[in-house]
C-alpha cells in the first residue's frame, strides 16, 4: 500500500494509466474535496473516479491508495440517470464482487467501502466518490447527507474539468490552425494589418514587416507614415480606393500598388481589406486586411505582356495573315487568332472571324469554295499540312489570288487547330501568267508559238493513238512571195500582213482546233476529228478569205496568197513532228506547182 496526498505525482499517473480513458485535466477542486472528505470521515482513503463506456479511472485521491480500484458499483444500475444520490455502504469481506483477481494475483480492498454516485445536471452518471478503510465503520444520516453533498460538489467539479479539457483541446486545435495559417501566410509572402481608423494607428504582423525587409520591432504604427511609404504615383489611387470603402461605396478594399522597402527599393503589393467595425453613423472605426507581395507575379505578367506584344507586333508587320484556326467535329470553325493582315487578305477585321469562319468563306471565289472546304477537311482528317492556292473576291481589291499554308493539330475534344499563314498570291499569279504567255504565245500575231503548238499537237496525237479522236488533220501554211511584200511595202507592213493573216486564220478555226505560228510566214493548224476532205475544205476557206480580204493600209491594198500542205496524224507516228513534216512536204509541192494551192501528202 502507498500513502499519498492528492497532489502527489502517483495520482496523476493513476489518472492516466488506471484506464483507457483519454487524458483528463487534473481537477484541483476534486483534490480538495477528496482531502476534505478524508478529514471529515477520518477514513484511510478517499477516491474520486470517472466512468464512461470504456471503464473507470481515477481522477483524485487522498490517503492510502488501494491495490486496485473498487468495481464500478453504479455502472450498470445508474446508467439511466435514476438514483444518482444512492449511497452504498458495504463490507467487502462479505461481498463476492470484491474478490478481485488482478492478473492472477488476489487483490484485497479495504474492508469498509462507502460510495456515492456522481451525476451531471442532466442526470448522466459520471463517476463515484469512495470512502475506504480497513476498519468497518457505520455511516449515520448526517454522514450520508454530507457524503451526498460532497458528491454533488465533486460532480460539478468533474463537469467543469471535462468542459475545461474540451476547451483546452479546442484552443490547442485553434492554435495549431492559427500557426498553420500564419506559416502559410508568411510562406506566401502575405502579411496582416489592423488599422484603427479613429486614432490613425495601424498594426502590422511580423510577416507584413518582413515583406518590406523590417524586423518585427521596427516601423511606426502611424497611418501617415504608411502613406509616406507608398509610391507617389500610386498614392492618390490608394487613398481614393480606401475612401470609397470607408464610405461604404465598395464591399471591400482591394488595390495593387508599389510600396517602399527598408532598402529604398519598391515592391508591388496587393492590399485587400474590409472595415470590420463602424459607428452608429456608419463611419469606419476599424479595418483589417492582408498584404501580399506580388512583385514576382507582376514581373511575370509584364514579361508575358511583352511577349504577347512582341508576337502581335511581329505578326502584324508580316505582309499576310498569321492565324490560328479551330474547327470542331461538326465543321464549325472560327479564327482564335488573326493578325492585322486579315484587313488586306480578306478585307475583314479580326473580331469578325473570332466566332465564325463564315465571313471568310463569303469572300472566297465561288469557283474555289468547294475546293477550299475539301482541302481543310482532308488536312483535318489526315492531319496533313494544309496548302492551297485559291481565289477571293474582295469589295475593294476585286478578284485576288491567295495562298494558304498551315499545320493541323488534334485537340483533346476531337476538334482540329491549325497554325498558319495566308499570303497574297495575286502578283505571283500575274507574273506566272505573263511568263506563261511569253513562253507560249507569239508576240506579233498572238497565236501560240511553235513550242506551244507542238505541245498541243503531241497531246492530240496521244488522243488519236488512244482512238479517243480520229483523223486529226494537219495543215501547213506558207504565205506566197512574202519576201516580195516586205521588199515592196516595208517590213512593218509585212508585220501587219502577218497579223492580218493570223486573224483570218482564227476566223476559221473552232475552239478545239490547234493553231500556231511556226516561224516567219509559216503557220500550222491541227484539226481534230477531221478527215482530209474536210481539211481541204478548211484550207480552201482560208485561201478564199485571204484572197477576198486583202490588207488595207491607207491607200494600199496588199493581196495575200497562201500555199497549203495537208496530211493526217497516224497512229504509228512517233511524234507530232512526223505529220507536220509530211504536210510540209505537201506544201513544198504546192509551192513547186505554182503556189496559192493545196496539196495532200502522198507516199
Ligand atoms: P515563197 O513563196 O517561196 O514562200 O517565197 P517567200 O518570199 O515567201 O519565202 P522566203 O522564205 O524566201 O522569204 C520569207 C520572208 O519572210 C523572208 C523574211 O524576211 C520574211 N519574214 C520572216 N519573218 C518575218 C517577220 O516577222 N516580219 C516580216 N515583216 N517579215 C518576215
Ligand atoms: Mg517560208
Ligand atoms: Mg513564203
Amino acid at each position: 500500500m502507498l500513502t499519498i496526498d492528492s497532489n502527489c505525482d502517483t495520482v496523476a499517473s493513476h489518472r492516466r494509466s488506471a484506464c483507457n480513458m483519454p487524458p483528463l485535466m487534473a481537477s484541483p477542486a476534486c483534490d480538495v474535496l477528496a482531502r476534505l472528505a478524508r478529514a471529515h470521515f477520518r477514513v484511510a482513503t478517499v477516491l474520486i473516479t470517472l466512468s464512461d463506456s470504456q471503464g473507470q479511472c481515477l481522477l483524485a485521491a487522498d490517503g492510502t491508495l488501494p491495490d486496485a480500484l473498487p468495481p464500478d458499483l453504479f455502472a450498470s444500475s445508474l446508467q439511466m440517470g435514476t438514483g444518482l444520490d444512492t449511497i452504498v455502504v458495504l463490507d467487502t469481506l462479505t461481498d463476492q464482487r470484491f474478490c478481485i483477481d488482478w492478473q492472477g494475483v488476489p487483490v484485497r480492498l479495504p474492508r469498509f467501502l462507502a460510495a456515492c454516485a456522481l451525476g451531471d445536471a442532466s442526470g448522466n452518471y459520471l463517476g463515484a466518490l469512495y470512502l475506504l478503510d480497513d476498519v468497518f465503520l457505520t455511516l449515520d444520516e448526517l454522514g450520508r447527507a454530507f457524503l451526498r453533498d460532497l458528491a454533488v460538489l465533486a460532480a460539478q467539479a468533474l463537469v467543469r474539468a471535462q468542459e475545461e479539457t474540451a476547451l483546452c483541446n479546442r484552443i490547442a486545435e485553434l492554435e495549431a490552425a492559427q500557426e498553420l495559417a500564419t506559416l502559410a501566410m508568411t510562406g506566401s509572402g502575405t502579411g496582416i494589418w489592423d488599422r484603427n481608423v479613429v486614432t490613425g494607428e495601424i498594426h502590422y504582423s511580423s510577416a507584413w514587416k518582413a515583406i518590406l525587409g523590417y524586423e518585427p520591432h521596427e516601423l511606426s504604427n502611424q497611418v501617415e507614415d504608411a502613406y509616406l511609404r507608398l509610391h507617389p504615383d500610386d498614392l492618390e489611387h490608394v487613398k481614393a480606393t480606401m475612401q470609397a470603402h470607408f464610405e461604404s461605396r465598395t464591399d471591400s478594399y482591394s488595390v495593387e500598388h508599389r510600396i517602399r522597402c527598408k532598402d529604398g527599393t519598391y515592391k508591388w503589393i496587393c492590399s485587400r481589406g474590409k472595415v470590420v467595425s463602424r459607428d452608429l453613423d456608419g463611419r469606419a472605426r476599424r479595418m483589417v486586411g492582408t498584404t501580399t507581395d506580388i512583385t514576382a507575379a507582376r514581373e511575370i505578367a509584364t514579361q508575358l505582356q511583352k511577349s504577347v506584344g512582341l508576337i502581335t507586333n511581329l505578326t502584324d508587320q508580316v505582309p499576310g495573315l498569321v492565324f490560328q484556326y479551330e474547327e470542331s467535329l461538326d465543321g464549325r470553325g472560327f479564327f482564335s487568332y488573326a493578325s492585322d493582315g486579315i484587313r488586306d487578305i480578306y478585307e475583314l477585321m479580326p473580331e469578325q472571324v473570332a466566332h465564325s469562319s463564315h465571313p471568310v468563306e463569303a469572300r472566297i471565289d465561288p469557283r474555289d469554295l468547294a475546293m477550299y472546304r475539301q482541302s481543310l477537311l482532308e488536312s483535318a482528317t489526315k492531319l496533313t499540312p494544309w496548302h492551297l492556292e485559291y481565289r477571293v473576291r474582295l469589295p475593294r481589291q476585286g478578284l485576288q489570288w491567295r495562298q494558304g499554308d498551315a499545320r493541323p493539330r488534334r485537340l483533346p475534344d476531337g476538334s482540329t487547330l491549325w497554325h498558319g499563314f495566308i499570303m497574297d498570291l495575286t502578283e505571283r499569279k500575274r507574273i506566272e501568267a505573263e511568263l506563261h504567255e511569253l513562253a507560249t504565245i507569239d508576240h506579233l500575231t498572238q497565236l501560240p508559238n511553235r513550242r506551244h503548238f507542238m505541245n498541243q499537237s503531241e497531246a492530240e496525237l496521244v488522243r488519236v493513238q488512244r482512238r479517243e479522236s480520229q483523223d486529226a488533220a494537219v495543215l501547213m501554211f506558207d504565205l506566197d512571195h512574202f519576201k516580195a511584200i516586205n521588199d515592196r511595202w516595208g517590213h512593218a507592213l509585212g508585220d501587219l500582213a502577218l497579223i492580218h493573216f493570223a486573224k483570218l486564220l482564227c476566223l476559221e478555226v473552232r475552239p478545239a482546233d490547234i493553231v500556231g505560228r511556226l516561224g516567219g510566214e509559216e503557220f500550222a493548224v491541227v484539226l481534230p476529228s477531221t478527215d482530209i476532205e474536210a481539211a481541204v475544205a478548211f484550207g480552201q476557206r482560208v485561201q478564199r478569205r485571204a484572197t477576198e480580204t486583202p490588207l488595207i493600209d491607207g491607200d494600199n491594198r496588199v493581196a495575200i496568197a497562201v500555199s497549203i500542205g495537208i496530211d493526217n496524224m497516224r497512229v504509228t507516228d512517233v511524234g507530232a513532228y512526223q505529220a507536220l513534216a509530211r504536210a510540209d512536204k505537201a506544201l513544198y509541192l504546192a509551192k513547186e506547182w505554182g503556189r496559192n494551192r493545196i496539196e495532200i501528202y502522198h507516199e
